[in-house]
């Protein structure tokens, strides 16, 4: 059995200040003429505050890797992980899924470890394409992997809500790295079991 190897991975922001954030969502709703009379929407400040913090803040995680000993060479690729962020342009969600893969180096992790990377770097006020280079760095600095490929598609509500484009469009981004960049054939089949055909 391989022994493994954690890195304790925190949200580096600064602390969250509930109270302070539940006023200024009150004065918020107010100043957009929104009266806070009504028995269902008194408590809605504060819901405010805490709903913005939970989608800004990521929870802590370990990334355990373990030496690749079996020298396994292939793609890993963990498709369609469930993709939440925040737009830092209008504060609305960008919702979508992230297919993530790598072609191993000296390192391997566990599959969900690659949702929790994500998941990371999503809790924070974003650009998609921001999100998707980042989470590609990150995991090639990380695992030290020969290729890493990312490919993130998503809704993002601050255009679909407000008329400019048809509710169900997407945008797709990509970050890919190493030999998936360089080697046309390993960057082919990343985007084909992603499912994205160039
Ligand atoms: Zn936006």
């Amino acid at each position: 059995m391989s022994s493994g190897c954690a890195l304790r991975v925190v949200h580096d922001h600064d602390p969250v200040d509930l109270g302070a954030a539940e006023v200024a969502a009150e004065q918020f709703l107010l100043a957009l003429g929104i009266s806070l009379d009504s028995e269902g929407i008194r408590a809605t400040p504060g819901r405010m505050a805490r709903a913005y913090a939970e989608l800004l803040t990521a929870r802590p995680f370990d990334l355990t890797t373990f030496p690749n000993d079996e020298g396994y060479d292939e793609l890993v690729l963990a498709r369609s992980i469930p993709l939440r962020s925040v737009c830092e342009h209008h504060l609305l969600p960008f919702v979508g899924v992230a297919h993530v893969g790598y072609l191993p180096g000296d390192r391997i992790l566990g599959l969900s470890k690659l949702a929790r990377v994500v998941e990371h770097f999503a809790h924070r006020p974003q650009v998609q394409e921001r999100l998707t280079k980042q989470v590609a760095d990150w995991l090639a600095d990380q695992l030290h992997a020969k290729g890493v490929g990312v490919v993130i598609e998503a809704e993002h509500f601050c255009m679909t809500l407000r008329g400019v484009q048809a509710v169900g469009s997407s945008t797709v981004t990509s970050s890919v790295l190493g030999t998936l960049r360089q080697d046309a054939r390993s960057r082919a089949e990343f985007f084909a079991l992603s499912g994205i055909t160039a």
